[in-house]
């Protein structure tokens, strides 16, 4: 007989599995259906390998500019093999560290592939789950009340740019190289292309970042992204933006030559490698949608406030839905529809208070809207400024490019944008997104005592700035 769960979750990613623990903590029978690994794109191929990668390439520069602190080195090397294996590591730990968490929370984990069979509610058994195994063993189907669909998503590329892993490669196969190439293109200047020409420059690669738009960062507020853009360039980085890669023009052998078309310009452009990052599409295919109501749009599945599809039971949350693809969300977004599914009453999430980070060097981070997204929407803004030169910390830690930079409404004083570019500005967001969950205005994130010397004192510089205040700038 099929064994009967209040929740079914779809994907064992970072949506998936925190969704769980949730579950598990409010009562729930949960079991979890994993195609791959428990942790999925963040831990496995995403958020963890990508930033172990960085540090290392962040290390390998530091030590070689040692000798501006003081510490003399002796030509520094690189040993990529032990890279990656301090990278598969950290990896295997928190891999280790989820399955527990799943032990500790009585959760039943599926290894397969599930399909959702059960049309609806009025099914007599609703949302019904197969789970197909890949060494042939005959499918369980499993009964759920609920379900949540955490499939994630997978890279895409440009139609005619076929990736065959090797040459032409995506993240996830990038993550895996043995060694590095002397020389790539990366196609695509948002996040992931951004994090990665960060660190394939500090690994000593050649690289070229063609992309589309006019700005790199496109998400990002102009002055960020143009102050990211200034130092990968100052390391080497060059960036050819409002670039259309013609993938007819591809040309393999032992490199690859690619054409993008730049205004009435065409140039090509050749390298050892190409990376493609232009997006990740949602898996929604074979999952089993089509027996159901539920709605797809632009390829992601439609939910309401609460994550719930148009099938009451089934909720969808994550990569799978759209919007901000970060692990957080996904995790965040799998709390609250538990938490809906309970009759627990959950705030639904406020997007611009939601931080993103980029974990390049520098770092850049933001919360809420960007000066130009704020003023499109009708907002009369206040911008306040400050750059890390002025910040004593800073200095001592030898990194003081970037700045703060605060966007405010002037009628309200609300605080509508928090932008950061430079050192370890992925942890300072935190507290800006306190200050817009808070409701805070740029007075009292001014008036919080920032301890000194610590890199914190930015933010309240800048909130200070607001006003023209700044004590130190
Ligand atoms: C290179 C890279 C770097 C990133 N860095 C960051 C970062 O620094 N910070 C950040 O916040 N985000 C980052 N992200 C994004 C982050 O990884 C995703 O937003 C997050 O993993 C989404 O979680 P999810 O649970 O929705 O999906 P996923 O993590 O993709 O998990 C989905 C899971 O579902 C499984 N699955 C799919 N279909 C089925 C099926 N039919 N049956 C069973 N199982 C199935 C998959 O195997 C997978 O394990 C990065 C992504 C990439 C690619």
């Amino acid at each position: 007989m099929a064994k009967e769960y209040d929740l079914v979750i779809l994907g064992g990613g970072t949506g998936g599995y925190v969704a769980a623990i949730r579950a598990s903590q409010l009562g729930m029978q949960v079991a979890i259906v994993e195609k791959g690994e428990l942790g999925g794109t963040c831990l496995h191929r995403g958020c963890i390998p990508s930033k172990a990668l960085l540090r290392s390439a962040e290390v390998f520069r530091q030590t070689k500019e040692a000798a501006e602190y003081g510490v003399e080195t002796k030509d520094p090397s690189l040993n990529f093999n032990k890279v990656q294996e301090r990278k598969n590591k950290i990896v295997d730990t928190l891999h280790k560290g989820v399955q527990g968490l799943m032990k500790k929370g009585k959760i039943d984990v599926f290894q397969g592939y599930g399909r959702i069979l059960g049309p609806s509610i009025f099914s007599p058994m609703p949302g019904t789950i197969s789970i197909e195994y890949a060494n042939g063993d005959e499918n369980t189907m499993i009964v759920p009340k609920n379900v949540l669909i955490a499939t994630g998503s997978k890279p895409k590329s440009l139609p005619g740019l076929e990736m065959d892993g090797k040459l032409i490669m995506s993240s996830d196969d990038a993550l895996k190289m043995e060694t590095l190439p002397a020389s790539i293109l990366i196609v695509g200047g948002g996040v992931i292309g951004v994090e990665w020409a960060s660190m394939l420059t500090d690994f000593g690669v050649d690289v070229t970042v063609l992309e589309y738009a006019e700005q790199i960062l496109p998400t990002e507020d102009k002055a960020i992204a143009l102050e990211v853009e200034k130092q990968l360039k100052k390391r080497g980085v060059t960036f050819v933006k409002g670039a259309k890669v013609l993938p007819d023009s591809l040309e393999t052998g032992d490199n690859i030559t690619i054409s993008a078309e730049k205004g009435e310009a065409v140039e090509s452009y050749t390298a050892e490698k190409m990376l493609v990052s232009v997006g990740r599409e949602a898996n929604t295919t074979n999952i089993g949608i089509e027996n159901t109501d539920i709605a797809v749009e632009k390829g992601f599945i439609k939910t309401n406030a609460f994550y719930q599809t148009k099938e009451s039971h089934i909720y969808a949350i994550g990569d799978v839905i759209g919007g901000m693809q970060l692990a957080h969300v996904a995790s965040h977004e799998g709390i609250v529809a538990v938490e809906h599914m309970a009759d627990e009453n959950p705030l639904a999430l406020e997007y611009d208070n939601i931080p993103s980070c980029i974990y390049s060097s520098p770092e850049a981070a933001s919360v809420g809207l960007s000066e130009k997204q704020a003023t499109e929407k009708g907002y009369e803004v206040k911008v306040g400024k400050f750059p890390f030169k002025a910040i004593g910390k800073a200095l001592v830690h030898g990194e003081s490019e970037g700045f703060v930079k605060i966007v405010a409404d002037k009628k309200t004083e609300d605080l509508l944008g928090i932008h950061m570019v430079g050192p370890h500005v992925t942890d300072l967001i935190s507290e800006a997104g306190l200050a817009k969950v808070l409701d805070a205005t740029p007075w009292e994130l001014g008036h919080t005592v920032h301890p000194h010397p610590t890199l914190s004192e930015i933010v309240g510089e800048a909130a200070l700035a607001v006003e023209g205040k700044q004590i130190h700038g």
